[in-house]
Parts: structure tokens; sequence; C-alpha cells
């Protein structure tokens, strides 16, 4: 059994925002399940999610017993009004404005908060990463709300800057964190910090013959064998490293991501069975799973 702990099932083949919107709930049910089915048939059975804006996580959620399948939503993600993000959940805009959207957050009953800090990575201009878009006393702020509300924090973030505020608010695990140096990886080691480095949506620009980032590809490649460097150090340092592969990201596909996300861990030099035990051992503890629901014998 296999985990992808970063998808986005939003984004896919099948539906974009505007045919979900315009569509039945039956059909909305018929693509999820179609997803679903690409997980299953390559043994992955539990999901954790980044958010999107139309809702389709939840229904994900919704459907994800009856396959068999553990799926964790954050329904939506925050981020900071007038910054990426927008395509993955609502705006916040200040303390006040937080305060606002978490409670209506809440009553969709979230698995995780998933907070947006910084930008993408830009192909065109090696090291940017965009703004980071929250203060540390926000972040630690929205931090502890969520942990008082018992839900772990998911948090976007590239660049020392972002990683490193991240860190310090005391975050639950850091999505992407390309473009870091040692401070962060020994910073998240400290803290017990899982780190999903989504290596999947970089290396497979590189692996493909595609041509649409053919002038970008000098700086993927840079940032790429960074986080392939990071990844190594990571784990010599005991930085709890979880496999998540951005699923819905350009050429990243469902399910088959996750195998993609496998193989570029062997190119940084690490053993299939090691991978597979931190894919569910790291996994688990980034989607904060009870023994009772990874154990099948269980599992209704
Ligand atoms: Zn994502």
């Amino acid at each position: 059994m296999l985990m992808d702990a970063h998808v986005h099932i939003a984004l896919n083949g099948l539906f974009n925002r505007r045919s979900w919107k315009a569509s039945p709930i039956e059909r909305k049910t018929q693509w999820i399940r179609e997803i679903f089915k690409q997980y299953k048939m390559r043994n992955i059975s539990i999901l954790r999610d980044g958010g999107d804006g139309i809702f389709a996580s939840r229904l994900a959620r919704e459907i994800a017993p009856s396959e068999g399948i553990i799926y964790k939503s954050p329904i939506y993600a925050l981020y900071r009004k007038g910054f990426y993000g927008s395509f993955l959940g609502k705006p916040v805009d200040g303390l006040d404005s937080f305060k606002e959207e978490f409670k209506s957050l809440l009553e969709y009953r979230p698995d995780h908060l998933k907070i947006v800090l910084t930008g993408i990575v830009n192909f065109e201009k090696y090291g940017d990463v965009g703004a980071t878009t929250f203060t540390l006393d926000e972040m630690k702020y929205m931090v502890e709300w969520a942990k008082d509300c018992g839900l772990p924090v998911m948090v976007h973030a590239n660049g020392r800057e972002g990683v490193g505020r991240a860190v310090k608010a005391g975050v639950n695990t850091i999505e992407h964190g390309y473009l870091i140096s040692e401070a962060e990886l020994y910073g998240m080691a400290e803290r017990g910090i899982v780190w999903v480095p989504t290596l999947a949506p970089l290396g497979n620009i590189l692996a493909s013959e595609d041509g649409r980032f053919e002038k970008e590809r000098e700086v993927i490649q840079r940032v790429y064998e960074g986080q392939v460097e990071n990844l190594k150090k990571a784990l010599e340092i005991g930085v709890k490293v979880a496999l998540g592969s951005d699923a819905g990201a350009y050429l990243v596909g469902h399910g088959s991501g996750l195998l993609d996300e496998v193989e570029h861990f062997e190119r940084a030099g690490l053993k299939r069975g090691d991978i597979e035990r931190m894919c569910l051992e790291n996994g688990a503890k980034a989607l904060q799973l009870k023994d009772f629901e990874i154990n099948p014998g269980i599992i209704r």
C-alpha cells in the first residue's frame, strides 16, 4: 500500500472549473471515481489533498470510503489576498479576515489547514519564488488556532525566507520547499516537521521531451538538482520526508505521479524499500493518521 501526501483532485484532464460547476452531482461523482481508479490500480489508497476552490476535494472525501480510500482534505486553502493561490482556495487579508474565513471553513470539517505562504518556483528567474505573504506573527496565530481546533497545518512554501518562517511558526508539514538551505532542513528536523519535497512537477518536465519549457530548462534543472541534494542532506540530518507528487500539476498524473515521485527519490540514491517505508511512515505522520485508520483489518 502506498500513499500520496500531496494531490489536487480538482486539477486533472477530466474536468475543469467550468465543466465541474456546470455538471450534476452524478457526473462529478463519476469523475472522482475515475480518478480514484488511477490510484487504486497502482495500490495507492491513502491521499492528502492540497485544496481547491470548487469543493472537488470535499466531494472526493465523501466518496473515498466507498472506494476503500483514505482521503484527507483541507476543503480549500487560505492564501494572502492579491498573491499566489487563488485556484487553491480563498483569500485572507490579515488576522480578522483569517478568523472569519477560518470559522466558515470549520463548518466543512477540514482534516487539516492548508496555508499558501509563498509563490511557486519561477522557471524564468533562478531563485525567485514570489513574495512570502504572511508575517511570522500571522503565521503563528493561524497555526495556533488550527492546532487548538485539532487540525495539523500544511504549508506551501518555497525559498529560505518562506520555509524559515513556516518552521518558526511550528507548522506540521512543508510542501515543496524548493531553494532552501541546510538551516531550514535543520529547523525541520529539530521541530519534527514533515517535508514533502514534490520532485515530480520539475522532474517530470526534465524527464519528458515536452517543449513547453524549452527556454526555462536550465533553471528547472538547476532547481531540481538542488532539491535532490537537499533531499539527501535532509535524510542525513534526520528530517522526516514524505512523498507527495503534487498530482494535477503540469505533467503530473493522478496515480502515475506518485510512481514518478518514487523514481525521483531513487535518483537521489534511495532504495525502493526505504522509499516505500518512508512513504507510509512519514506520510502517516503528515496526515496524522490514527493506527485504526491505517490498519487494513479495521478499514471499512
Ligand atoms: Zn500543491
